[in-house]
């Protein structure tokens, strides 16, 4: 059997669902389980919509219905006749959120974000099922909470494997014999039943997870670049595909930040040797790229951009050294703040990190560490990573650049840097 994934951008109107089902079409008699992801931005909009709820500071119930436009929208375009089910069916799901919405915001605000984001993905899969059917697939809709059992950390629930892998083995094969069946990505619930996300964009784990618990031959990731480049094509005019990828690699650069895939992707399907395809659903003939048990190295040095990092250097007030004390503490502030660190140095008196600015975590974060520590910040900077580096392209990318940082190993060199005019 195979897994298929279709991110938000894929299914973003009527004529990219479309394409999305008749790409589906193609493969209507085989084994097939489709994961999708929210429509769009959806994620981003439900996302808003909560934090307005939560802080009782914008019209969330318009938000929400012009989300609820966007889709009707949507549906009229791919359903001539507007007494099809589907067209209650997404009403009703609206209602769901309406209901939370319309009751005073005391639950934990992740709490919250779970149940309200995670019906995006209920409203894009219920779309595209019934489109699949509409269209004479035998497809049939999942709802992934289900499969997905995970513990109650909201917002980055962990996965129990255990449960999850026993729940697929045992329902989803037989289903699988007769239906090509649509689920949905990034969402999961608790054992007592309550929706948890993955983690934003955790789509592509989610296919992950189906895909090695009913040990499938492959996975494809659709995407709308034409598979794994050497760099974002968003800051690099001339990039290149890379056609076959180990696992080991295709993991260092998701770490780093490529954004192609998520981190959490790659090892569930490394310890079971599933190929993970990456492939483009503009172009679907389109071989893409193979991340698979290979001992090639990647053809071209790889390049990693983040903008908008923060640096941010710790040193105990007292001049003492930093030790396991001071870093287990650094480190749970951190945890604590939901930050993840994308480069970090230490030296006998301080410890320096960049991290992504995502704003007001960012700076409480600060407003801890400066009870205890020496804290200096800088904003705005780069965090340039190169897999497989030689100074040619070192050289390349520091042209008006100054590095505040620079750590190298044998195939990884990363360069925190400022434009040098600033
Ligand atoms: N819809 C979710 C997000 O935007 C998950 C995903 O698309 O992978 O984060």
């Amino acid at each position: 059997m195979q897994v298929f994934k279709f991110g938000g951008a894929s299914v973003k109107s009527a004529d990219n669902i479309k394409n999305v089902v008749s790409i589906i079409e193609k493969y209507k008699n085989s084994a097939l389980l489709v994961v999708v992801s929210a429509i769009g931005k959806t994620t981003d909009k439900l996302a808003r919509i909560t934090e307005g709820f939560v802080k009782q500071n914008a019209d969330y119930f318009g938000m929400l219905d012009s989300l609820k436009q966007e889709h009707f929208q949507i549906l009229k375009e791919l359903f001539p006749d507007e007494n099809h089910p589907v067209f209650d069916d997404i009403a009703n799901t609206f209602v769901e959120i309406e209901w939370i919405l319309e009751d005073e915001p005391q639950d934990d605000y992740d709490y919250l974000f779970d149940q309200i984001v995670s019906i995006g993905e209920l409203l894009s899969t219920k779309i595209i099922a019934a489109y699949a059917q509409f269209m004479g697939v035998q497809a049939k809709w999942v709802d992934a909470r289900d499969y997905i059992l995970t513990d109650n950390n909201y917002r980055e629930a962990n996965v129990d494997w255990a449960k999850t892998e026993d729940k697929i083995r045992k329902e989803l094969p037989s289903i699988l014999d007769d239906y090509i069946i649509v689920t949905q990505g990034y969402i999961g619930s608790t054992s007592e039943n309550f929706t948890t996300t993955l983690g934003r964009e955790g789509s592509d784990y989610s296919a992950a997870i189906f895909a090695a618990s009913l040990h499938a031959e492959n996975i494809t990731i659709w995407k709308d670049v034409p598979g794994v480049l050497n760099a974002d094509p968003k800051w690099f005019d001339k990039t290149e595909l890379i056609p076959e990828l180990s696992y080991t690699d295709a993991i260092e650069l998701t770490y780093y930040g490529a954004t192609v895939i998520h981190p959490k992707t790659i090892k569930p399907l490394q310890n079971k040797k599933i190929t993970l395809n990456v492939r483009s659903f503009v172009d679907p003939e389109a071989p893409g790229t193979q991340i698979k048990t290979t001992n090639q190295m990647l053809p071209v040095p790889s390049f990693i951009f983040k903008v908008n990092q923060v640096f941010i250097n710790i040193q105990p007030r007292d001049f003492s050294f930093i030790v396991e004390d001071n870093l287990s503490h650094i480190f749970n502030s951190f945890h604590k703040h939901r930050i993840k660190i994308n480069m970090m140095h230490n030296s006998a008196i301080s410890f320096s990190v960049a991290v992504d600015d995502t704003g007001e975590n960012v700076w409480a974060l600060l407003e801890q560490l400066e009870q205890r520590y020496k804290v200096s910040v800088a904003t705005g900077l780069e965090l340039i990573t190169i897999r497989y580096y030689n100074q040619e392209t070192i050289d390349r990318v520091l042209v008006n650049k100054e590095i505040i940082r620079e750590l190298k190993d044998s195939y990884t060199c990363q360069m925190l840097v400022k434009n040098k005019d600033e």
